[in-house]
């Protein structure tokens, strides 16, 4: 088979999470011929986003992907609510936020089942249960599949690794992944029946001992519940069921009320598991007819709520780049590298900021907070969740929240696989 004539398809992407599926949805719609390659059959829960923060509904509002969300009973949080130790401060998102709206929060298998379906009205084909054992950079880029005994080669013009965190397309296309070093841990579980203020996402700070608990509604008394961590050695990781008493215990030492796990018969309904929180990207992340996308390209760390909102810039960005050059792919997609970089280094550079400020022990930290915090209060710092990467990340806005220092305040960066 001869590569490019021979191809039936368009593009291809390996997996059809977030990433896969959404750029699916939009390329198909355009008339390109899909293919999307999913090993699960089924979703499931795998403790991953369920809260898309401001900027990122807007991104899926100009995708055209907020509405099916909403359709499907997306729950609308309008509230940020975050304890430090006292009272509660709520932030009202749709009044302080460019996008003007709140977060949107969703069980995250019902938004693969949405999405993954709306790829396939809009004219992809989609393969579940099949998993990709390999792919092949070049002029007519190619993925080996394997169902049950079976593997098949299929060729395309353009190849997206959509692949998620340990994404291994990285790898058989030789791009180079780089990581930060290790520092938070983040465990999260799910909980029914508990009974919380939903109009609000809460987040209890306690900065002290390096930890964070956030609760995020998903609507009829559904709760995912997160806890970020530097206690590592103490905490070890809590996973599995019988770690989850030292999960709520943990969160209740963050100020998490206790009644909200022990009355009106709330119970974990999910797995609890927990991920190392570092950050992993790719510079440049398109090569030889294969691009990467969503987490394969860049897995910000979750604490900070962006994974899905720069998922979902990937593939607005890539989507627009690839009608509007609709004869010449390597220019899109080279354009999309570059363009992901800047967004990227932009966001990566503010979440380490964030994490410099809740999660420095000690007098440092102490230190810096005394002047990150009011910085922040009068609205001088960068907005994770109202502007992600479109807030100032350069020397200025640095120089607001951490003063005149020495050494910069971003993510220290380690190289990976
Ligand atoms: C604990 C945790 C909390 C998070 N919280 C938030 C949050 O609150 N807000 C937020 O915005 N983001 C959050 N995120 C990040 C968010 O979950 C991700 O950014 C998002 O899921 C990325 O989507 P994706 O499609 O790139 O990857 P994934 O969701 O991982 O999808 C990848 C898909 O590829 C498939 N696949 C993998 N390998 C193969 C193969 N070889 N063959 C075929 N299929 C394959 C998988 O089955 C999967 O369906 C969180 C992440 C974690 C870990």
């Amino acid at each position: 088979m001869s590569g490019q004539l021979a191809a039936k398809h368009d593009l291809v992407t390996v997996g059809g999470g977030l990433a896969g599926s959404a750029l699916a949805s939009v390329m198909a719609s355009a008339g390109a011929r899909m293919l999307v390659l999913e090993q699960e059959a089924r979703f499931r829960d795998r403790v991953r986003g369920e809260a898309l923060v401001p900027w990122g509904v807007a991104e899926a509002r100009m995708l055209g992907l907020e509405a099916p969300l909403v359709e499907r009973g997306a729950h609308i949080v309008p509230g940020w609510t975050v304890y430090a130790g006292g009272a509660g401060q709520r932030r009202d998102l749709p009044t302080t936020t460019p996008a003007h709206g709140g977060l949107l929060n969703y069980y995250h298998p019902t938004m693969q089942e949405t999405f993954i379906g709306l790829a396939e009205t809009a004219g992809a084909e989609v393969r579940r249960g099949v998993i990709v054992t390999g792919v092949t950079p070049g002029a007519s880029p190619s993925v080996t599949v394997q169902r049950n005994d079976r593997t098949e080669r299929i060729w395309a013009r353009l190849v997206v690794g959509a692949d998620g965190r340990d994404s291994r397309v990285r790898t058989w296309a030789g791009f180079k992944t780089s990581r930060d070093a290790p520092n938070i841990l983040i465990a999260g579980l799910l909980f029914e029946g508990m009974a919380i203020v939903e109009d609000s996402a809460h987040v209890f700070i306690a900065p002290t001992w390096g930890e964070i608990a956030l609760l995020v509604p998903l609507g009829h008394s559904r709760v995912r519940v997160y806890l970020m961590s530097v206690r590592r050695a103490e905490r070890g990781r809590l996973s599995g069921p019988t770690r989850i008493g030292d999960f709520i215990q943990a969160c209740i030492e963050c100020g998490a009320p206790a009644d909200w796990f022990f009355t009106n018969g709330a119970r974990p309904c999910g797995p609890l598991a927990s991920f190392e929180a570092a950050s992993s990207w790719v510079d440049h992340p398109y090569r030889q007819g294969v691009a990467l996308a969503g987490d394969a390209a860049s897995a910000t760390d979750p604490t900070w709520g962006q994974g899905q909102s720069l998922t979902l810039r990937d593939v607005r960005v890539l989507s627009d780049l690839l009608r509007a050059h609709e004869s010449d792919w390597e220019t899109a997609c080279q354009r999309y590298a570059t363009e992901h970089d800047r967004y990227f280094d932009a966001l990566h550079t503010i979440e380490g900021w964030q994490a410099r400020i809740n999660f420095t022990l000690g007098t440092e930290g102490d230190r810096i907070r005394a002047h990150a915090l009011p910085a922040l209060r009068q609205g001088f710092g960068p907005d994770l969740l109202g502007r992600g990467p479109d807030a100032p990340a350069d020397e200025p806005a640095r120089h607001r929240l951490f003063g005149a220092e020495p050494t910069l305040g971003g993510g220290a960066s380690a190289p990976g696989e």
